[in-house]
């Protein structure tokens, strides 16, 4: 909020802050470390940090599924070095079951024989975590609801790959993945889908952010402009304002239609998909800048999306829909606090949350930027 604060009021100083820091601080340094390890140090452009929090998440969500025994900071380890080529790096599950959804290893390691809505997933719900809500049961396969079912055989891992073919490349043949050591040419990045976005106002008045990191300077965000999708800031981001709290003279907006549905009274298309769709999961994250829960500023980026009005899992028209209207993003913990029902939140049409105790009656207000 400091950050949007300085841009707007002083933004000549923000940019040559920027450009001070690139010159004086900025650096890779990778050192020996303790028992076979290196120590790896870098301060780099947001957009750098960004793609290659992107391709590493990505990486990992392509290759592992959550049966995988080890720490997700094994798995960035070894994603990082398949993804800038290092020798002999490369992720595959360690989970071990026959019915892993990620192929657990195995030989078929094509990507272009991933399901098309898995790939889109892979670079749309890069930004991470999963848009899953913590009341939901998880399901193994729920990331690939069109995979095809295991075959019904002891061993499907070999009944895909019966005898091991002779591979020999045609030169002439562009390579595969296999063959280049940068993992994310093919396997990662969907053609057209780019993995930086820039939320821009065409009234300028809300600074801009590259999502996945925060504000950043109008002269940044311009230079960003080849690189990074651009998209503008939602019509209801743009009619709040910046600061809503600064703005006393507003009349209270009312609270949000109590059904969940948004104010429709037809479903949009997905209301009725429990997980949002990429463009929702924009939108609410373009309105909401971090947790929604009392005293907390996790980034939106890093929340899960909770239907304010719960989502009903056998009869969706008849629970909270999957709208901008009933979504709130609310990072993992306090998510699972939300359903303690200790605080009970309000949403309103201008996106304040009045968070009521359930003891005590005391009320906290959080906005959403
Ligand atoms: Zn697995
Ligand atoms: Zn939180």
């Amino acid at each position: 909020q400091l950050d949007a604060a300085l841009i707007s009021m002083n933004p000549d100083s923000v940019t040559e802050e920027r450009e001070d820091i690139a010159d004086l601080v900025g650096h890779v340094t990778i050192t020996p470390d303790v028992a076979g390890h290196s120590s790896l140090d870098a301060v780099v452009p947001a957009h750098y940090g960004v793609f290659l929090t992107t391709q590493i998440n990505a990486l990992i969500d392509e290759r592992t599924c959550r049966k995988d025994p080890r720490r997700v900071g094994s798995l960035r380890v070894i994603a990082l070095g398949e993804i800038t080529g290092v020798p002999g790096a490369r992720l595959d599950c360690e989970c071990g079951l026959a019915t892993c959804t990620k192929g657990g290893g195995a030989v078929n390691s094509d990507s272009a024989e991933t399901p098309a809505d898995a790939a889109d997933a892979a670079a749309w719900d890069d930004l991470l975590p999963k848009p899953a809500d913590a009341d939901v049961p998880e399901v193994e396969d729920v990331e690939h609801p069109g995979a095809p079912e295991p075959a019904d055989e002891d061993d499907p891992v070999e009944f895909v790959e019966p005898v091991a073919e002779p591979d020999v490349a045609d030169p002439m043949d562009e390579p595969t993945c296999d063959e280049v050591p940068v993992a994310f040419g093919r396997a990662l990045v969907v053609p057209g889908a780019p993995v930086l976005t820039v939320l821009k106002d065409p009234d300028g008045i809300l600074v801009p952010r590259l999502q996945g990191y925060g504000p950043i300077d109008r002269d940044y965000a311009t230079a960003l402009v080849d690189v990074a999708k651009t998209v503008h800031y939602p019509e209801s981001a743009r009619a709040a304002g910046p600061l809503i709290p600064q703005i006393s003279d507003r009349p209270q907006a009312p609270p949000a239609d109590p059904t969940g549905h948004g104010g429709h009274t037809v479903p949009p298309p997905g209301a009725l998909t429990y997980a949002p769709s990429a463009t929702l999961r924009a939108e609410v994250l373009a309105n909401d800048v971090w947790c929604r829960y009392p005293y907390c500023g996790m980034p939106s980026h890093l929340c899960d999306l909770d239907h304010w009005r719960p989502f009903n899992h056998t009869d969706p028209e008849a629970g909270g829909w999957t709208v901008l209207g009933d979504l709130i993003p609310l990072c993992r913990a306090d998510h699972q606090r939300k359903h303690l029902a200790e605080w009970v939140p309000t949403l309103y049409t201008d996106r304040r949350v009045e968070w009521r105790s359930r003891r005590t009656g005391q009320v906290i207000v959080t906005y959403p930027r």
